[in-house]
């Protein structure tokens, strides 16, 4: 089995959260993290389910233009391969998906679990919760998010994603 791309793309939108994207069957399926993914093993984020993305939407870095949905600086916080523990679309469908992450950032065992929606929920909801392995750090050492906030594309901060963008519109 050929290597699957994994990306976290951090997306300063209306409100700051991160993307987490998995390449499944030819796209990226997505959940938005709006406390971004954690390396404390057992540590519960909240991931939404987004719609699906096209792959070639892993490397993008830019700014989503006002008016259109998600308006704000995109940069790509990390990226790598990922490989599912069995079948990725069964365990997706049975609601408990355990995968290997090998990106830069985020490395190691991890596992998406569905939550039982509550009747007066309109969506779905998941969990994103890191495993224990060598990867995992301690509950209290440093935060991923806060200690490599950058792009690991460009090494740029969300900021410098977002000025960059203004300006090329004030050149315009
Ligand atoms: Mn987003």
């Amino acid at each position: 089995m050929t290597d699957l791309a994994f990306v976290v793309q951090k997306h300063a939108a209306r409100r700051l959260h991160y993307d987490f994207r998995l390449e499944l069957d030819g796209v990226l399926k997505s959940w938005a993290l709006a406390r971004g993914p954690s390396l404390v093993a057992g540590e519960r984020r909240l991931a939404v389910p987004v719609e699906d993305h096209r792959l070639d939407y892993a490397g993008f870095e830019g700014v989503i233009p006002a008016g259109s949905y998600g308006a704000g600086a995109v940069l790509v916080w990390d990226r790598g391969s990922w490989k599912p523990d069995g079948d990725a679309v069964a365990s997706l469908a049975a609601g408990s998906l355990r995968f290997y992450l090998h990106g830069e950032k985020l490395t190691g065992a991890g596992r998406l679990v569905r939550m039982k929606a509550k009747r007066e929920e309109h969506r779905t909801t998941w969990l994103l919760i890191k495993g224990l392995d060598a990867a995992a750090r301690p509950r209290g050492t440093s935060d991923i998010l806060v200690e490599q906030p950058l792009s690991v594309i460009s090494t740029r901060a969300i900021e410098e994603v977002s000025a960059a963008d203004d300006g090329l519109r004030s050149r315009e």
